[in-house]
């Protein structure tokens, strides 16, 4: 029967692993296994590795063999974070085809809508190098599979606390993917500045939102309803991809945000309800990044409730929305020469 929430929940991402000591680590994907494995109300979507054609939609064909000769490997190093084990080929390669096969089976009615827990995360893969944790841009991958197959127009709203410098790279110059990102900064990797807005043909399709440590619920709310949300519509996507990751958690040890499970419901619900009104109610999340364990599986779970139609916007509980006055003006600054913001 079609219809439900996709899950894309697969054990042979565990066999990536960088280190003893590394955040990035398997046991973010194992809880989620474990904890969702036999949730009712799922449809599991079966994951398969992405083809080294499909990688090279918006990698290098050199990146793609350097990760490839990693295979069977003790440890190769891409950059002081990003280091692959014997199994980490495959892994990164399941973690991009579990996310195309997802957006088919949204495509393709099989599903209403999804979620995609991969690892290792991608929105800090450029086209030619690994970093940040993350080997291939797993969401970009699908942005451009996602185009191949015919959708005119896809936005990427990256709620991760990090600024997905990889998937703005990748489409900073294409005028039909929008790239929202809400990041701490200045912050690793030091990009996402709100001047930052696309070039050329693209000017105007990125989208930065760079928040001070210590925003929290209602800086990220006020954030979505008075500027991505009027953007996103006037952009009118044929998809809407969440690159959700949740280091933004007030609990996350990396970062320095201040979100708690209210504001990534109600994240989820403005991304929702966007999907509703332009898509067809086409939305897919993927994750990213998130370091603490049961930030991971709130965040998850209340993604899931939100596709699912199982939550209410609740009140925000952290921040202070009148703090996000001084960024968002700088942010309609920006780009106001594209949108009416
Ligand atoms: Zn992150």
């Amino acid at each position: 029967m079609a219809g439900g929430t996709g899950i894309v929940l697969d054990e042979r991402m565990l066999a990536h692993d960088p280190g003893r000591g590394h955040p990035e680590r398997p046991d973010r994907l194992r809880i989620l296994c474990d904890g969702l494995r036999d949730r009712p109300g799922l449809v599991p979507i079966g994951a398969r590795p992405a083809s080294e054609d499909e990688l090279a939609l918006v990698h290098d064909p050199a990146l793609i063999e350097r990760v490839a000769a990693s295979a069977g490997r003790p440890c190769t190093i891409f950059d002081p974070d990003t280091r692959t084990s014997p199994g980490s080929w495959e892994a990164a390669r399941i973690a991009a085809g579990g996310l195309i096969e997802l957006c088919e089976a949204v495509c393709a009615s099989e599903v209403d809508n999804g979620v995609a827990l991969v690892r290792p995360p991608g929105h800090h893969a450029e086209y030619a190098r690994a970093m940040g944790f993350c080997l291939f841009n797993n969401v970009a991958v699908a942005a451009a599979h996602l185009r191949r197959r015919g959708i005119g127009r896809t936005v990427i709203i990256d709620w991760d606390l990090h600024h997905g410098n990889g998937t703005q790279h990748l489409f900073e110059r294409d005028p039909d993917v929008l790239y929202v990102s809400t990041h701490q900064y200045p912050y690793y990797p030091g990009t996402g500045a709100a001047e930052e807005v696309g070039e050329g043909a693209g000017a105007g399709r990125t989208l930065n939102l760079p928040f001070p440590a210590g925003f929290g619920d209602q800086e990220f709310g006020r954030s979505f309803a008075e500027v991505i949300v009027p953007i996103c519509r006037q952009f009118a996507p044929e998809f809407v991809l969440v690159s959700a990751g949740f280091d933004c958690d007030i609990r996350d040890p990396l970062g320095g945000l201040a979100v708690t499970p209210a504001g990534i419901a109600s994240m989820a619900r403005a991304c929702v309800e966007l999907a509703e009104e332009c898509a067809g109610g086409r939305i897919v999340g993927v994750l990213e990044g998130g370091y603490d364990l049961e930030a991971i599986t709130d965040g998850v779970n209340v993604l899931i409730e939100t596709l699912r139609g199982e939550r209410t916007r609740p009140d925000p509980l952290t921040g202070d929305a009148r703090r996000a006055g001084p960024v968002l003006d700088r942010v309609r600054t920006a780009q106001s020469p594209y949108w009416r913001v």
